[in-house]
């Protein structure tokens, strides 16, 4: 029920007028190898396993992906590289994600996001951040037995330590980079990792055996 409320007040949120004129005029428009799609064209809510044990939180919905399809990380390039790696380190039961109706499940896991619409070049401004923080605070709050989270990329490490100091949590001096790993008594471990976007794939800033390795280590943590 807590879900249900949730996800509606996510998929009927207008909060940010930049970004719902752009994940609608996206929707309307479409790229010409998605022209028989239904764009989703709406904010995207998490998706994965209640019960997760693992939060991963990425940046916004692709324009063409999440935003075209409807799922976080599905039908985008950032999925063709996290979702295969999720496969591989069992967290996933299939390697790929297309669509909302592809037959993807996640045991353990939960993928989430700071943002919730599409944003132009990807680049949300930080009013947009801040309008859609509590969304996520809201869903890290539903998940009774997380133990980990796994932000990918800086703004989403950042947004997450903001969302931290929000809730009067002493969050301690923290850099970002690729592997790190932040543990506390009484909070989840933080792990940060490069985001798999296409920029940081195709110049091999991020590779499948840096993002293998970043899941082993979160298994070591879990087990
Ligand atoms: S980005 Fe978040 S706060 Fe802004 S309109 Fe979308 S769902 Fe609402």
């Amino acid at each position: 029920m807590k879900w249900d409320n949730l996800y509606k007040e996510i998929l009927t949120c207008r909060r940010c007028p930049r970004l719902v004129a752009w994940r609608e005029h996206v929707a309307r428009e479409k790229r010409r190898a998605y022209m028989d799609w239904d764009y989703w064209g709406k904010p995207l809510h998490g998706f994965g396993d209640p019960q997760a044990r693992l939060c991963i939180i990425g940046l916004a919905p692709a324009a063409h992906g999440a935003n075209r399809t409807g799922r976080m990380f599905s039908g985008d390039s950032s999925g063709r590289t996290l979702i295969p790696a999720l496969h591989r380190a069992g967290y996933a039961n299939q390697p790929n994600s297309d669509h909302r109706n592809d037959g993807l499940r996640l045991k353990d896991a939960f993928l989430t996001a700071v943002v919730r619409c599409a944003p132009p070049k990807n680049r949300p401004n930080g009013e947009e951040q801040a309008n859609c923080l509590p969304f996520l605070a809201r869903e890290l709050q539903l998940l009774p037995s997380l133990r980990v989270v796994l932000a990918l990329g800086k703004i989403a490490f950042d947004g997450y330590r903001r969302l931290l100091r929000q809730r009067h949590v002493d969050v301690p001096d923290m850099a970002f980079s690729h592997g790190a790993c932040y543990t506390s008594q009484s909070l989840p471990a933080l792990v940060a990792s490069y985001h798999p976007s296409r920029q940081n794939t195709n110049t091999g800033r991020l590779t499948d055996a840096m993002l293998d390795e970043v899941f082993e280590r979160i298994g070591r943590m879990l087990t």
